[in-house]
């Protein structure tokens, strides 16, 4: 597909998927490369626009990430934030060193509002700042068109060449008013037409679905998670009955989902596709009998569904295409796009499982990032309930149980958390907070119920806020909420006597409890 398109060259900031994300809020496609993608590759592209973003370098250093000269002489509109400013004016003549005063969070700019970037834009804006170097003196040919006492030059243009520095981090909420800048950016400086739309997206991927796969046949492994169920649901629209959905309930979902993706998926719900739901729940128990440590509860569990996937595989025959739920931050944090380290090796990408048998692999929600799979899923009509689905890890309530996992523990955590969640949707908060669930701690302790000694395990109620999982924060929910959860938890689970609330942020902590 050749489509409008502006790239992001990584310098290896953290920002980079935010500042794609940004782009795409703005209606154009915007994709990830590391900085050493070949010029040529990148003229071939034609982007409409080249962002360059910020990183842990000194571009002064030796061996510093860098590009040529000749990225600034493409023609194409650049615009560089943090070290990519700092890159563009010391490759065009410009000087950066470390800055006498460092600045980092909050930071007043005052901006001059002639420029493209900054026309909309109040003339003292609050920005977010995170450097150590800065540009003492800009480059031949720019004009400085950002100032704060400590930074003479926060931003800078050369306006007829199209090039853009900026210091500051525009893609960050902090800066108030940052998604104006890159707006200004993408519309009046690249003359962007904004053609990225959820509804063109799903109409072309059905149509591009249904030409490449013809009249074969197409197997899809679905969790009943978003990513999965929108793209059984683009294959099914796409070819209907030539698709085939297995769904293996491990016994360590939710309570009550599998129950809902057979609602949405099986044959009484709207879909045209072959649903196999597998009740594996007894194999999985089995299995983990005994077993308490963490990692090799998830090798289990993740070993389980392969060989489970495989026999259904195996009952239907070959088929062409093993269908993915694969998206865009899986491609970039796989260390295929961009220029992050390798933060996971994700299952959905690279490794192909070698136990079914067919052809090739389809990844249709691939050039997504996750608001846009949900934003594909209502345009498909799938149940808002699916789509806001929170994030659920493959292994399921299996690692939210600390310990061994017994089908007690399993029913005592489906049941804490089934509580949580409704009341939690009760009180508002369910769209606000980024992800919240119940775990089952292996902690027994002693209580009095009824006059009576009681033994019985802790539950623990977590919530965090996050932008892009890699860090979070602890949701401040009110405390009322937290205790009619407490109250209803201790009621209704039979086997738990008390409820805690875990404040720890990732880092130190991590978003799951296991
Ligand atoms: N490493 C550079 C500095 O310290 C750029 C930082 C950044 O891009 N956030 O100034």
């Amino acid at each position: 597909m050749n489509r409008e398109k502006i790239i992001v060259i990584d310098f290896g900031g953290q920002y980079n998927q935010l500042v794609a994300r940004r782009v795409r809020e703005c209606g154009v496609y915007c994709e990830i490369y590391s900085y050493k993608t070949d010029i040529g590759q990148i003229r071939d592209m034609a982007p409409k626009g080249i962002i360059l973003t910020g990183g842990p370098n000194s571009c002064y250093e030796e061996g510093a990430a860098s590009c040529g000269r000749e990225l600034f002489e493409l023609g194409i509109p650049v615009l560089g934030l943090c070290y990519g400013a700092q890159l563009m004016m010391l490759t065009l003549g410009g000087h950066v060193c470390k800055a006498p005063v460092r600045e980092y969070g909050k930071i007043e700019v005052t901006v001059d509002k002639s420029s493209k970037l900054f026309g909309d834009v109040s003339e003292k804006t609050i920005c977010w700042m995170s450097h150590n170097d800065y540009i003492e003196k800009k480059a031949p040919g720019f004009r400085i068109t950002g100032r704060t006492p400590d930074c003479p030059v926060a931003a800078a243009e050369w306006e007829e060449k199209d090039l853009y520095a900026i210091q500051f981090h525009p893609e960050v909420l902090h800066t108030q008013e940052g998604a104006k800048m890159l707006r200004n950016f993408v519309y009046q400086v690249c003359h962007c037409e904004g053609t990225w739309k959820m509804d063109a997206f799903a109409a072309a991927s059905i149509q591009a679905i249904r030409e490449k796969v013809g009249k074969g046949k197409a197997l899809c492994a679905l969790s009943g998670g978003v990513d999965s169920s929108v793209a059984a649901v683009l294959m099914s629209k796409a070819i209907g009955n030539q698709l085939t959905c297995v769904f293996v309930d491990h016994g360590l979902l939710r309570k009550n989902e599998g129950d809902e993706v057979e609602e949405v998926f099986g044959p009484k719900g709207p879909y045209e596709l072959n649903f196999i739901r597998v009740n594996a729940q007894e194999r999985f128990y089995e299995k983990l009998r005994g077993v308490e440590e963490p990692e090799q509860k998830r090798k289990i569990i993740g070993e389980e569904f392969i060989r489970v996937f495989e026999e259904e595989a195996k009952k239907i025959g070959a088929v062409d295409f093993l269908v993915q739920g694969t998206i865009y931050p899986d491609v970039v944090e796989s260390g295929l796009g961009g220029e992050s380290a390798v933060i996971k090796s994700h299952h959905n990408v690279g490794g192909l499982p070698d136990y079914v048998d067919f052809k090739e692999i389809m990844e249709p929600l691939r050039d997504l990032f996750k608001d846009e799979v949900r934003k594909v899923g209502l345009e498909l009509g799938i149940p808002e309930k699916l789509v806001y689905r929170q994030p659920f890890p493959g292994p399921g309530l299996g690692i939210r149980i600390v310990g061994e996992v017994t089908p007690e523990k399993v029913v005592m955590v489906q049941e804490a958390d089934a509580i949580y969640r409704e009341e939690i949707a009760r009180a508002g908060l369910d769209r606000t907070i980024g992800q919240y669930f119940a775990a089952l701690t292996n902690m027994r302790s002693v209580g009095v119920m009824g006059d009576e000694r009681t033994y019985d395990y802790a539950v623990a109620l977590r919530a965090v806020n996050t932008v892009d999982f890699m860090t979070a924060e602890t949701a401040e929910i009110p405390f009322e909420v937290l205790a009619k959860v407490m109250n209803r938890v201790i009621n209704e689970v039979k086997g738990v006597n008390r409820v805690l609330y875990d404040l720890t942020s990732k880092p130190p902590g991590t978003i799951e409890f296991e």
